[in-house]
């Protein structure tokens, strides 16, 4: 089965709002073997939605829309999927008491102009809205799915999760599951390289697929079972083999894409029971702020410090005034006593430092704008990385971040 996306509201258009529902919806058709080969945005306007919706029909068997259900004039989605399937409209009681109780609820007037939201094509399937007004639809007509979904994305992940993620589950039969290798400090390229068997065949029903974020890739892992328990037993050795491979690249496997090195060195941290302090320079305390996503961190976090200026590195991490005059600010030299300093005056476990240039400005031929230097003492010393570093001020920073989560969870996994 195939399946498109058709995002409805002008302000998509014009850039006020980025389209993170179609990339929500994806995911979950994937999951559950769906292939989705088109996305189609378009404004609130009748003409070229009826276009844009039946074109959609036209090459698609299941159709999702998102938005375009509210109670304005602008709002005829729903009209206009229901004119293309050659289907009347009806009002639907059930619904408009729901959408008067959710005014009554909020101690609001219900205004009539809300009824629209209360009209569905003959046979439609109603999907209530437990988090809005509008509700949403599911038609099934002459082979075709077509299936409306309010536009804020709580409301309508809600709604797919729990009203229509089932009903499609029935018809394709079985269960895709997944699980997302995680890995840093190895290329895509790389990965895919050392991956390949997987991911170039097929192996006992059994995909892989390299994805890239910034400054990480990862193996997604998928098999298709009856049910999620036997897709999960088919991975189960893959993920084995893939793990014992790439070893500690590796710093997580998850049932998503998301979830982040932050849990990891947070984990791996708690696990143990060590302690952390930073001296952040160049990241300004993205280390410490990312570590603090972690739920569970206040038992690890001894100490953060953001030690812009010279003076800050001396008081807090007790750098040598010599070391900042020969080698400067931004140098290993200077990374290497941070860290080591920091350990000693915070007694923490571990302690890590970061010094760099994250532009724009700033830079030099010898030290150029992305010259950074993490450093990680732990009780067995310390280890300096030079980072070489491309792109914006942000980016730099993030990607000196992620190399000083990367350097605490692998100290805290040795340790
Ligand atoms: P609507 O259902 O058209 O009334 O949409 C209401 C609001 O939902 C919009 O103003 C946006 O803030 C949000 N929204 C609509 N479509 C999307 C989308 N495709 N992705 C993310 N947010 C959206
Ligand atoms: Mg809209």
């Amino acid at each position: 089965m195939i399946a498109e996306i058709v995002a409805i509201g002008t302000e998509l258009l014009m850039g006020q709002i980025l389209d993170t529902d179609a990339q929500y919806l994806s995911r979950r058709l994937q999951s559950l073997g769906i292939s989705v080969y088109y996305h189609q945005t378009v404004g609130d306007n009748p003409q070229r939605m009826r276009d844009t919706i039946a074109l959609a029909l036209s090459r698609s068997d299941i159709v999702i829309t998102t938005g375009g259900l509210g109670p304005t004039q602008d709002d005829i989605s729903k009209e206009i999927a229901a004119q293309l399937l050659g289907l009347e409209m009806r009002f639907d009681e059930a619904s408009w008491q729901a959408i008067r109780g959710y005014f009554d609820r909020l101690g609001r007037e219900c205004p009539e102009n809300n009824r629209r939201q209360a009209m569905f094509a003959e046979g439609a399937t109603i999907l209530p809205n437990g988090c809005g007004t509008a509700p949403g639809c599911m038609i099934e007509q002459g082979g075709k799915v077509v299936v409306q979904l309010p536009g804020p994305p709580h409301e309508m992940a809600a709604m797919f999760d729990g009203q229509v993620y089932p009903r499609l589950a029935e018809m394709t039969g079985g269960c895709i599951a997944s699980r997302y290798i995680r890995t840093y400090g190895i290329g895509e390229s790389h990965l895919a390289q050392l991956c390949a068997k997987w991911i170039e065949h097929e192996t006992g029903g059994v995909t892989a697929a390299p994805y890239c974020s910034l400054g990480e890739a990862q193996l997604r892992i998928t098999a298709r079972g009856e049910s999620e328990r036997e897709a999960l037993e088919k991975i189960e050795p893959v993920v084995k083999e893939v793990k014992a491979l790439l070893g500690d690249y590796v710093y997580a496997v998850l049932p998503t894409s998301e979830g982040s090195m932050e849990e990891a060195a947070g984990r791996a941290l708690t696990e143990k029971g060590l302690t952390v302090a930073t001296a952040e320079s160049c990241t300004g305390g993205l280390v410490a702020a990312r570590l603090v996503n972690y739920p569970g961190i206040s038992s690890a976090l001894h100490e953060a410090h953001v030690t812009y200026a010279n003076e800050a590195k001396v008081k807090y991490c007790g750098v040598k005034e010599e070391t900042l005059a020969r080698h400067g600010a931004v140098s290993e030299e200077m990374a290497r006593e941070m860290a080591e300093g920091l350990r000693a005056r915070s007694g923490a476990d571990i302690a890590v430092a970061t010094t760099g240039i994250a532009g724009p400005g700033g830079g030099t031929e010898t030290k150029p704008v992305g010259l950074v230097y993490v450093a990680c003492a732990d009780r067995d010393g310390v280890c300096v990385q030079k980072l070489q570093l491309t792109g914006s001020r942000e980016r730099i920073r993030n990607l000196s971040a992620l190399r000083a989560l990367d350097m605490i969870r692998r100290a805290a996994i040795r340790a």
